[in-house]
């Protein structure tokens, strides 16, 4: 029953991808099958029926020239289909296979930027991304290739059955016999195969984590200077001992299998059986020509190739092909669990922010990181968020960026509560900084504007603003990381934060939530920082994380967290007042200072 729906599954699946190709590069998929079975029918057909034609006219003493004929319409057919087949293949297939790339990616980009924030903390969702993108463009090809890898080899049995038929029905049962030997063999050598890759996958994935500690550039700096790498190279080693010994017991049991599927029915029925049947009626009862002797005797082994072909390793890939469909459909089925509301409002001016008891816990998780949290930021405030690492201070802005919704309570903006907005018009109320910024691989101006037509006069006002003083090549439009081009410009870390922060300025939202602005920046920039944003800000509600308590200082209200709780909220003044943890932490920071 199971095996029934898996096989029902892996059909199913190899569809929707023949499909899926098909809808982005319909000529590719006639092309490919097409061109393919024509290429292959002059060579399979003349094995069986211009062999016997030429040998026949040979034994029967015929005219010459008759096998010249045949032949030369033979050459032409082939020269024919030749020139179309090259012409597909090497002018066509190449453009073709762009294409079909292009569609499978910007098919995943899209579906991967539609998704909920959260589901890249669903391990299943996000182990289904990274594999979509690593190889469903490869896969997909493979899918078309094994398609018409089965249909020629079906293509090729049915003609070269039909015509061995027409010679000795008696030969189809000797190739019916050996194909039912060889096809159960084939589905346990499908069988090994599927155990092996099981358990070969999770030192897979090992393989992976090693390449990616080698190429990406996060892990260079400490790989140059400590020994981590010899530590990583001596686990690698382990690794792919270990990928050794396991692989061992599965190569051998499948070498086993594919001995006695290949040579042992192949060997006794068709090469000797069929030789020595279609030999006997040929040279000692005369039934049988010495042409159909050897049509035979080529044909009864092309079938049994194809069959072998079809049973064992295209059976294996069509199978492949099917499990790594399954989970791009996965991927591409997956559902957004955040409901955008219908509200486009996008404000003018800042409103009142509420949050009304409000507690959160991350999807998947039982632990709650906010508790019961009650604020209330009245337009205009420049708010601080303060408190230890784990505190819930980012948990907090994510709540209210509506990147995650929240587990019991409501956010609300003017007594609107958020989930009534349309997520996108939403975020066009807020201008934020995060911790984790990225940069792209574009221009400068691109990079501070977020869209591909930034206006330069406001690029510079922005970056300007953000104290980004460095002088660029082309100015704003300077391209920006190495990956795109070769002049592109490498930034530190505080000029990149500071093209981060220039992203606020340029967006200019009644909202700024900016966490850990200054994290990268010196003392001076950090100064210059706080100074623009001060004169910037006026007319905005800022809310911002901060660990450094100087930057605090300039803020209305500060709201220390600990452990998902609001502990202590007032102005600076009222907080070293109450000589609780913030005045604890602020005397502990300002002691370094002096
Ligand atoms: P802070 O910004 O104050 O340092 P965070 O809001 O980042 O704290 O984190 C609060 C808690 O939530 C921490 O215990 C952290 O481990 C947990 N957390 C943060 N992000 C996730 C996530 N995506 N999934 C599960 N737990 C998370």
């Amino acid at each position: 029953m199971n095996n029934k729906k898996e096989k029902t599954n892996t059909i199913k699946n190899n569809i929707y991808m023949l499909k899926f190709i098909f809808k982005h590069t319909p000529f590719m998929v006639f092309g490919y099958l097409f061109f393919d079975v024509l290429a292959n029918l002059p060579w399979t057909l003349s094995n069986v029926v211009l062999l016997k034609y030429i040998i026949d006219v040979a034994t029967e003493g015929r005219d010459y020239y008759r096998i010249a004929v045949a032949l030369a319409f033979f050459v032409v057919f082939v020269v024919i289909t030749n020139l179309f087949t090259t012409l597909f293949y090497e002018v066509s297939m190449p453009k073709q296979k762009e294409k079909l790339y292009f569609a499978v990616y910007k098919t995943i980009y899209e579906k991967a930027a539609k998704m909920d924030y959260e589901a890249y903390d669903n391990p299943e969702y996000y182990n289904d991304l990274v594999l979509a993108m690593n190889s469903m463009n490869e896969r997909a090809y493979t899918v078309l290739q094994d398609a018409q890898d089965v249909l020629t080899n079906v293509i090729s049995v049915l003609t070269i059955g039909a015509v061995v038929v027409s010679i000795d029905p008696i030969c189809l049962v000797f190739v019916m016999v050996c194909v039912a030997i060889m096809t159960p063999i084939g589905r346990l050598i499908a069988k090994v195969n599927v155990e092996r890759t099981e358990a070969m996958t999770p030192l897979d994935r090992k393989n992976l984590y090693f390449s990616r500690v080698f190429y990406l550039q996060d892990y260079a700096k400490e790989l140059r200077l400590s020994r981590a790498g010899a530590m990583v190279e001596r686990r690698y080693n382990r690794n792919i001992f270990d990928r050794l010994k396991t692989i061992s017991p599965y190569l051998t049991k499948q070498w086993k299998l594919y001995f006695c599927q290949e040579s042992l029915p192949m060997t006794l029925l068709i090469y000797l059986g069929i030789t020595l049947l279609m030999g006997y009626k040929a040279i000692v009862t005369k039934e049988v020509t010495m042409g159909d002797f050897a049509a035979t005797f080529n044909g009864a082994s092309s079938i049994s190739t194809s069959v072998f072909a079809l049973t064992s390793h295209l059976a294996i890939n069509v199978r492949e092909n099917g499990l790594y469909v399954e989970k791009f459909r996965r991927f591409m089925n997956a559902k957004e669990k955040m409901i955008s509301g219908t509200k486009t409002t996008v404000f003018e001016k800042p409103h009142v922010i509420k949050f009304e008891n409000v507690s959160f816990k991350y999807p998947g998780t039982e632990k709650y990181v906010l508790r019961s949290i009650n604020l209330e930021i009245s337009p205009y405030k420049k708010i601080a968020f303060v408190g230890y690492n784990g505190a819930g201070k980012t948990t907090l802005t994510n709540l209210l960026l509506r990147l995650y919704d929240v587990t019991e309570g409501a956010i609300t903006i003017d007594g609107i509560n958020i989930k009534e907005w349309d997520i996108k018009s939403y975020h066009k109320n807020f201008a934020a900084v995060f911790q984790d910024f990225s940069l792209f691989g574009a221009t400068l101006g691109e990079n501070v504007s977020m869209d591909d037509c930034p206006q330069k006069e406001k690029v510079e006002d922005a970056i300007k603003a953000a104290d980004f003083d460095r002088k660029l090549p082309n100015g704003t439009d300077s391209i920006l990381l190495r990956e795109f081009d070769d002049d592109g410009v490498s930034l530190s870390g505080g000029e990149a934060q500071k093209i981060a922060i220039a992203r606020a300025f340029y967006k200019n939202c009644p909202f700024a939530i900016l966490d850990e602005p200054s994290a990268n920046l010196d003392p001076v920039a950090e100064y210059a920082l706080n100074q623009s944003m001060t004169k910037a800000a006026n007319d905005k509600t800022v809310l911002f994380i901060s660990h450094r308590l100087s930057t605090t200082v300039m803020a209305d209200e500060i709201y220390m967290l600990e452990n998902g709780e609001i502990i202590e909220h007032g102005s600076h003044e009222e907080l070293i007042k109450l000589d609780g943890k913030y005045a604890y932490m602020f005397r502990l920071q300002a002691e370094k200072y002096n």
